[in-house]
């Protein structure tokens, strides 16, 4: 057993760590502020690799791996959840079920374009009146002749509204199963198809350089070919791409709870208090030890999650509890990183008041954490 780096996969970590640093770092303020998507950013990180890491070379990927994915999506939560969540949600929601369920055409028509970051696709799964119970999803698709007609909304729906979003996949109920639950399936829907609309974006909280869009579907037809995998397999689709989504979202959460030690140990060495540094103050020391002890714990758990997905085994209750374990911890470490900021902490042009804004969501999205807890209730047999 070795968690250990190995070279390539370091020297990938150094390189992100300095693009998030010398680039992301330097703009990312004015854009959350401005609640503007950071296109130059995206751009750069296309031109990085970091769109194609985990897919094969034929398809103009990197031949990397999800685990690369994951270190990558730490170092750049590190500085920046926006910018992190963007990469995660474009490649392992967007790309990834194309990759995972898509005909060969569908693959050759969009895949190019999404790993090399110049196109971006959105995962729409939640609707307005329901989230955790995604079984319960309103939005219906009709087969008319060779198209189906789709009527209904989704909520939060992330990179779906750039001026490169190229298109969302879609979970709707196609018909009835002979027991009477709905059959639901995942429909390709292109940007810019007649009776899809796009609602401004949200006033969120946090993740303010990110898209997020609710969408409306108005009688909106696309060919019967954009059904992505085999009709009635959107339950299991989607409960496969949120399993992997889950070790992503873990490794966000310890970018983020890292970054709130790097800040708050820089800060407690500069803040002098009653004479002296504040991180002379064993109170202060205590915090930061137990950030550092959180985001340590918390990136084995989705290492160990990364390392059973990768070969091949069970890996649905470890990716939950590394999901669970990481977002809460990053709340913690966001929390106490803003305490040792003191008043600083509550001003936004400090990196901590923008890890305490972007921390709350990892408890909410791609299954909250009293769905996390189901799950690995569930696994243990309850
Ligand atoms: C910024 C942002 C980006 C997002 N991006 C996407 C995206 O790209 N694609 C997408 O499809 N979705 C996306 N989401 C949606 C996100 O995944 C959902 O918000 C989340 O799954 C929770 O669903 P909900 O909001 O409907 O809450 P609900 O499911 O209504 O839950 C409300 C509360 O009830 C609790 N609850 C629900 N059921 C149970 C139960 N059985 N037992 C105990 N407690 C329960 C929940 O844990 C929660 O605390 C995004 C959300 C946000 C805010």
């Amino acid at each position: 057993m070795d968690f250990r780096l190995t070279e390539e996969q370091e020297a990938l970590r150094e390189s992100v760590r300095d693009f998030a640093r010398e680039v992301v770092a330097p703009v990312i303020a004015e854009h959350y502020e401005k609640h503007t998507f950071p296109y130059e950013v995206v751009r750069q990180m296309g031109k990085m690799g970091l769109f194609g890491l985990p897919f094969p070379e034929e398809h103009g990927g990197m031949g990397g791996d999800y685990f690369a994915l994951c270190l990558v999506l730490e170092e750049l939560a590190r500085v920046d959840s926006s910018v992190a969540i963007t990469l995660e949600a474009a490649v392992s929601l967007g790309a990834m079920p194309i990759f995972r369920f898509g005909t060969a055409e569908q693959k050759a028509r969009w895949l190019p374009k999404l790993v090399s970051g110049e196109a971006l696709a959105g995962f729409g799964l939640t609707e307005p009146g329901t989230g955790s119970d995604a079984g319960g999803t309103q939005t219906r698709a009709v087969l008319d002749g060779d198209e189906w007609v789709i009527n209904g909304s989704k909520a939060f729906i992330t990179n779906s509204g750039t001026d490169i979003t190229a298109l969302v996949t879609v979970t709707a109920v196609t018909g009835t199963r002979p027991d009477g639950s709905k059959e639901l399936s995942t429909i390709i829907v292109p940007s810019g198809t007649p009776g899809f609309t796009v609602a401004p974006g949200y006033s969120k909280v946090g993740w303010n350089a990110s898209d997020t869009h609710e969408l409306t579907f108005d009688d909106c037809r696309v060919p019967a070919a954009n059904l992505l995998g085999e009709r009635g397999r959107g339950f299991a689709q989607f409960l496969r791409i949120l399993d992997e989504g889950r070790i992503a979202i873990a490794a966000l959460a310890v970018g983020l709870a890292q970054g709130c030690v790097d800040e708050s140990l820089k800060y407690a060495k500069e803040r002098q208090a009653f004479g002296q540094p504040i991180g002379n103050y064993q109170a202060i020391q205590f915090k930061i030890a137990d950030m550092e002890l959180k985001a340590h714990t918390a990136r084995l758990a989705y290492y160990d999650a990364a390392a059973r997905m990768l070969a091949g085994e069970p890996f649905k209750r470890q990716a939950a509890i590394a999901k669970l374990h990481a977002s809460t911890i990053a709340v913690d470490n966001a929390r106490e990183a803003t305490q040792v900021h003191g008043g600083y902490g509550f001003m936004n042009e400090y990196p901590v008041a923008r890890f305490w804004r972007d921390s709350k969501i990892l408890e909410i999205g791609e299954g909250t954490s009293e769905v996390q807890r189901m799950i690995i209730a569930r696994d243990l047999g309850l």
